[in-house]
């Protein structure tokens, strides 16, 4: 799956070190799910170095400034970092200018498809934090500015002390077999197109178990039973840990298709999957590990 990226090894400790001469920034558009990336790449992922932006790694001390180079994780012995600014044209005109014609804008889900592998995995988890970053600016509870922490990955106010941390929503991927078949699925509007199993977030109060129950209910209008969980994967795209689980319907219900959230629910059979494994995301693990293929 794309967090496995072995033999490198991901640190996500949290430093405060200034860029050094190897590593990247992760650097994305003011709007929309876009990344900056060499030009004429190939089908390489080529990240700008950090350090044309190093003189924004700014001491504690000036942290009003609205915009701040901010270290993210480390991949072996390269660092990563992020941009986090006020989204203003301004701001984003600056960036540019340092930035110069090397680099374009590409769509985010080019990581998913390109290499290295270790920079995919880069991209999607600097998304994630980078996104948290730009929702904390300010205060949730009395508005002021924000602080990044000092000793550990967090945002904290000045004013009234209020402590935030990296949001991540666990949500199920959930595998509702039938004898030698799989309920598969297509999400209506969206922009992948292919094949998915029952998802959902979990709700306040649930069991991953639950979250299970109640999803296969809601998206199929199936009764569930014997579920066995699988394995787990960090979705930094959408912000998500990702748990997945395996059940068999219990009983010979009809499938009542959610018409608002898919736009087909059918009983696929083992050996007419057309899925092939792309160890990438852990839906297709699932469905390819049903299939037999791994
Ligand atoms: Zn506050």
């Amino acid at each position: 799956m794309i967090q496995d990226i072995a033999p490198a090894v991901f640190d996500n400790v949290y430093k405060l070190t200034p860029p050094g001469e190897k590593d990247r920034i992760v650097l994305f558009a003011a709007a929309g799910r876009k990344v900056y990336l060499l030009v004429d790449a190939g089908e390489e992922i080529v990240l700008p170095p950090a350090s044309l932006f190093a003189s924004f790694h700014q001491e504690q001390a000036m942290l009003s400034s609205k915009l701040r180079l901010q270290y993210l994780f480390s991949i072996d012995e390269t660092s990563y970092y992020t941009l986090v600014h006020d989204g203003s044209e301004a701001v984003f005109a600056e960036i540019e200018k340092v930035l110069g014609d090397a680099y374009e804008l590409q769509p985010l889900f080019l990581a998913r498809k390109s290499g290295p592998r270790e920079d995919a995995f880069a991209v999607e988890t600097a998304w994630q934090l980078y996104g948290w970053y730009r929702d904390n600016r300010f205060c949730g509870r009395c508005g002021s500015l924000m602080q990044p922490g000092v000793k550990e990955r967090n945002m904290c106010c000045p004013t009234c002390k209020n402590t935030v941390y990296p949001k991540i929503m666990p949500a199920v991927i959930v595998g509702v077999t039938k004898g030698d078949q799989i309920l598969m699925t297509r999400y209506k509007g969206r922009e992948y197109g292919g094949h998915a199993l029952i998802a959902g977030f979990c709700e306040i109060g649930e069991t991953g178990e639950d979250t299970v129950r109640r999803e296969v209910m809601e998206e199929a209008g199936i009764h569930v039973k014997n579920i066995r969980y699988y394995k787990s994967q960090p979705w930094g795209f959408e912000s998500d840990l990702l748990l997945g689980y395996f059940c068999e319907a219990d009983g010979d219900e009809e499938i009542r298709m959610d018409d608002d959230e898919l736009s087909e629910a059918v009983w696929i059979k083992r050996d007419e999957i057309e899925e092939h494994f792309e160890n990438m995301s852990l839906t297709n693990e699932m469905i390819c590990h049903f299939k037999g293929e791994i």
